[in-house]
């Protein structure tokens, strides 16, 4: 039994005719190979001349219309502003994950079910700045409409600019450039993660110890004159009953002070700041811009209160030394040593 396709016919393919070949493979299986290898590149060739066909199942934000092109879903695509705006707030894919269950926000199948890796994916998926990559994924195997990853196998098409964007595409930049500081962060700090907004503990995976380069953890301690929250080397009692890394403790309390002081000493010194930002404006750095804007919001005020969802925002990490010295750092870059 023969099947044979005209080339239009074979141009004209597309995911349905991939089920189609399954079919028609049962009949003829022989002539399968060949058959699926010419539907390939008779996709291929569309996507070439741009004509774009994107799977919106399993796909946030975006519908299809009657033509098979990406319509915005307006209430979906709500959802995915939000994700864009918390992730660059300093909220992680884990916290904004757990939000969107807690508030029963529904996602593309109606209901709330969020995971972190999911929000990771969508935090890098270009077609919420109006792109497509396609061909990120290929058929292996007609018969079994096995697909993998492309890795190189077959050539990727990008597509600019083919459907309507939901985030700006510089947000997306400034957010791309945020993921990899992220886990930039991660493995100079060697942290199993990195929770940058807080609420219930602002400095968590923020300080760490300048003699053996360990993270401080959090201690609660209860002493006859009350409850104190105490920041400690994670060295310290490695091993049980020895004491390792010597370096002292420090109190929560001191460590949101040595934040003030660290604004306030940025307050009173602005002008030596306007030289560099103005230098990172001119060069066009987004994501250093980006966190310039959040420490000018904090040390151009009057006078700031300590505020941790403000200062999560802005604060990079605190080195903790043995002689009491203590060095704020902040995401734009700038040291104070207190
Ligand atoms: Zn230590």
């Amino acid at each position: 039994m023969g099947v044979t396709f005209e080339k239009e016919n074979i141009d004209s393919l597309d995911s349905k005719g991939e089920v189609l070949l399954t079919i028609l493979s049962s009949l003829a299986q022989d002539e399968s190979r060949s058959i699926s290898e010419n539907a390939t590149w008779g996709i291929r060739k569309k996507f070439e001349r741009g004509e774009v066909r994107v799977n919106t199942t399993k796909f946030m934000g975006y519908d299809k219309d009657e033509n098979g092109r990406l319509i915005i879903n307006p209430e979906q695509a709500e959802t995915v502003k939000f994700i864009y705006e918390k992730f660059l707030e300093g909220y992680s894919p884990e916290s904004i994950a757990k939000y969107l269950n807690d508030n029963e926000i529904p996602g593309w199948t109606g209901k709330a079910n969020w995971y972190p890796s999911a929000i990771q994916k969508m935090l890098q998926n270009e077609k919420y700045k109006g792109d497509a990559l396609l061909q990120k994924t290929f058929t292996v195997d007609f018969l079994t409409k096995k697909r993998v990853q492309n890795d190189g196998q077959v050539d990727q098409y990008y597509v600019e600019n083919s459907h309507e964007a939901i985030i700006d595409k510089d947000i997306w930049e400034l957010v791309q450039l945020e993921l990899a500081r992220r886990k930039a962060y991660r493995e100079e700090h060697q942290l199993k993660s990195y929770i940058m907004q807080n609420d219930d503990n602002p400095f968590t995976t923020k300080v760490f110890c300048k003699e053996c380069g360990s993270a401080f953890g959090r201690k609660n301690w209860t002493t006859s004159r009350g409850k104190r929250k105490v920041w400690q080397c994670n060295n310290r009692y490695r091993v049980k009953g020895q004491i390792g890394c010597q370096n002292n403790h420090i109190d929560e309390e001191t460590l949101e002070k040595a934040v003030v002081m660290a604004v306030e000493l940025l307050s009173e010194n602005v002008d030596l700041l306007h030289g560099k930002w103005n230098k990172i404006l001119e060069e066009n750095r987004p994501l250093e811009k980006h966190y310039s804007t959040k420490l000018a919001d904090i040390i151009n005020k009057p006078s700031w209160e300590f505020d941790s969802y403000e200062m999560c925002q802005a604060l990079d990490s605190i080195t903790i030394v043995e002689d009491g010295q203590i060095t704020v750092r902040f995401l734009e870059g700038t040291e104070v040593d207190l």
